[in-house]
């Protein structure tokens, strides 16, 4: 009897001190997770308090230089934030070229929309000869960037072959006379032939109204051939579009720092 209750005891001391380096490791476990917890708090709290200062300090300068309260979350790699006039062709009662039920103007002003927010977002001043459907003549468009003297004029449109629909692929055209403006085209198609889904099919000299009549470095870019139904296809899709702007923003990007 004794001896059981000896053993009994001396099963229960050693059950207790289990217990007890249990209750000490479950102690010292959630102590740790306490303080893993508390340290990601305090670095996610850090980034908060620097990514809102960060925004802070861009949308006041963004404000500054153009009045309209930037949005932009990334940092600038724009230098000195040159002042870019992006058009998108026609408008209103002009639709441009059109096929399969899309109308060309409403392309051009989906992807001129894009570019917008890419070089916002990297720094830029950026004006737009058109923001809705509507009608703008071309030395209108002109003229409109030679009174902003703009650094950059783009203009963006959608090309159309009646009677090849395998032509397709980017053109970037720029005025015979400009050494500026075949470099701007240049590093715009580059930027484009880079992505895989973008094929670029040329980069020209053309002497087009908008090219002429603008006193700044200017480009038209045609986005792709609304007749090759592949093409017209990937021009109508919301990441394809994304995809064009991000290269645009890329090419010019690109240009401005050489
Ligand atoms: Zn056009």
């Amino acid at each position: 009897m004794t001896e059981r209750r000896r053993r009994l005891s001396r099963r229960e001391r050693r059950r207790r001190r289990i217990r007890r380096k249990i209750q000490t490791w479950a102690t010292r476990v959630s102590l740790f997770v306490v303080a893993v917890l508390l340290l990601s708090l305090l670095l996610r709290g850090a980034k908060l308090v620097r990514a809102a200062f960060q925004d802070g300090e861009e949308a006041t300068s963004e404000a500054l230089a153009t009045g309209n309260g930037g949005d932009y979350v990334d940092a600038g790699y724009l230098d000195g934030a040159p002042l870019i006039v992006l058009d998108a062709g026609h408008g209103g009662s002009d639709p441009g070229t059109s096929a399969d039920g899309t109308d060309e103007k409403d392309l051009n002003l989906k992807v001129t929309e894009l570019l917008e927010e890419e070089l916002t977002k990297a720094g830029a001043r950026v004006y737009l000869t058109r923001s809705d459907d509507t009608e703008v003549e071309l030395s209108e468009r002109a003229a409109y960037a030679n009174e902003l003297e703009a650094d950059l004029f783009v203009s963006i449109h959608c090309n159309y072959l009646e009677n090849d629909a395998s032509i397709q692929g980017m053109e970037c055209y720029s005025l015979a006379s400009s050494e500026e403006g075949a470099l701007l085209a240049q590093s715009i198609a580059d930027a484009a032939e880079a992505r895989e889904r973008i094929t670029v099919h040329d980069t020209r000299t053309e002497n087009y109204k908008v090219l002429r009549e603008t006193k700044m470095t200017a480009v038209l870019v045609e986005l792709g051939y609304m007749s090759n139904a592949a093409e017209l296809e990937l021009l109508r899709d919301e990441s394809y579009q994304s995809l064009l702007a991000e290269a645009i923003a890329g090419g010019i990007a690109t240009y401005l720092a050489d």
